[in-house]
């Protein structure tokens, strides 16, 4: 029996998000022969949106688009995808685990009476039986657990930075259904102003490399070493708890339990000692370095690389050394 597979596109600042093409990704891993994939793009002004989605494996891509969708809303976002699905009524829906995700899957899978599995990080299918093995952290990251869906429909969001991206297929043109529903207008809200909180250009939980600070930085100035290697190896800054609360950064930076979940492929954890809290957010990173004056610090169990040392030392030299590279 074919399935319909439904992708809740992402955007921001005019661009697709990158999870959007790895929940495709997912959704493709998770689907056998004959299955459809399709897409939903709500917003304001979507048309380039709509034609960059549409080269990707997708059968369609339905189309919100109303002025009162142009900055995110939770409930307006969640009666207009409710609406859709009632129309679509899809098998599964795939989204990424992003703030916009765990706002919205749990709405959705109450709206299509679905079972929902969250933060998903792997999925494997046997292709002999259909059956779909999810693989998901639990206890703060502490253990993996694999969870299959005894029936369908599925709501289902994926971790960022988790999947490869969903190629684009050259030539190849989705079609494009507008939707024919609106913004609810009681529902509508009036952004005046975005004031964006992060450090840089590079979004924290989809950047590819990830330079950390602990309250090992000493202040607020103690940020720059850190701030310019990232900005050499095109990554992000982040923090740690420890540093937010001493208030050298903004908790927009924070990374682990009760801050963003981040999996890049170079992490380089700079005077943070690697609390259970804190590895809970980024030990799923693929190379992990930790610079750290105490050669007992926690964070070395866990890093692949440690230097002890200053990292008011260590910091600028590896710039450096990336410079000539
Ligand atoms: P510290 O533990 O003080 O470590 C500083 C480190 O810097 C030390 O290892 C020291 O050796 C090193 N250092 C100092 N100077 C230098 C130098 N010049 N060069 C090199 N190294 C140097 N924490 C999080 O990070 N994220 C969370 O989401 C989070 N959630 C929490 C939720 C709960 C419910 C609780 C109770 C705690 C949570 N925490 C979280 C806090 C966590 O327990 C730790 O307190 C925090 O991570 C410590 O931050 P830190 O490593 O920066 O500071």
């Amino acid at each position: 029996m074919s399935r319909t597979f439904l992708i809740i596109a992402e955007h921001r600042d005019g661009k697709l998000r990158q999870v959007t093409a790895e929940a495709l990704q997912a959704a493709l891993l998770a689907s056998g022969d004959g299955d459809r994939i399709s897409a939903v793009l709500l917003g304001s002004g979507t048309e380039p949106l709509a034609e960059e989605l549409s080269s990707f494996p997708l059968s369609e891509i339905h189309v919100v688009d109303d002025p009162g969708l142009s900055a995110y809303n939770p409930e307006a976002y969640t009666a207009v995808l409710g609406e859709l699905i009632e129309a679509v009524r899809p098998d599964a829906v795939f989204m990424g685990h992003t703030a916009m995700g765990r706002d919205i899957a749990p709405a959705l899978a109450a709206k299509l009476q679905a079972g929902q599995l969250s933060d998903v990080i792997a999925i494997e299918r046997n292709d002999g039986d259909g059956t779909v093995l999810f693989t998901r952290p639990i206890y703060a990251g502490k253990a993996l657990e694999k969870k299959t869906f005894v029936q369908f429909p599925w709501v289902v969001t994926v971790r960022p930075n988790n999947f490869p991206a969903a190629p684009s297929l050259e030539g190849h043109r989705a079609p494009v259904v507008k939707a024919g529903i609106a913004a609810p207008s009681q529902l509508r809200t009036i952004v005046k102003d975005v004031v964006r909180k992060t450090s840089g250009k590079v979004d924290l939980t989809e950047a590819k490399v990830i330079v950390s600070g602990g309250r090992g930085v000493k202040n607020a100035d103690g940020f720059k070493p850190l701030e310019e290697l990232a900005a050499l190896l095109v990554g992000a800054v982040g923090a740690s708890r420890g540093a937010c609360d001493a208030g050298y950064c903004d908790y927009a930076l924070q990374i682990g339990q009760t801050g963003k979940v981040v999996t890049p492929e170079l992490y380089i954890a700079c005077g943070i000692s690697g609390a259970i809290q804190h590895l809970a957010g980024m030990s799923g990173s693929r190379v992990i370095v930790a610079i750290n004056k105490d050669p007992e610090a926690p964070i070395f169990k866990v890093a692949d690389y440690g230097i002890v040392g200053d990292l008011f030392e260590v910091v600028p030299l590896l710039t450096q050394e990336f410079r000539k590279v």
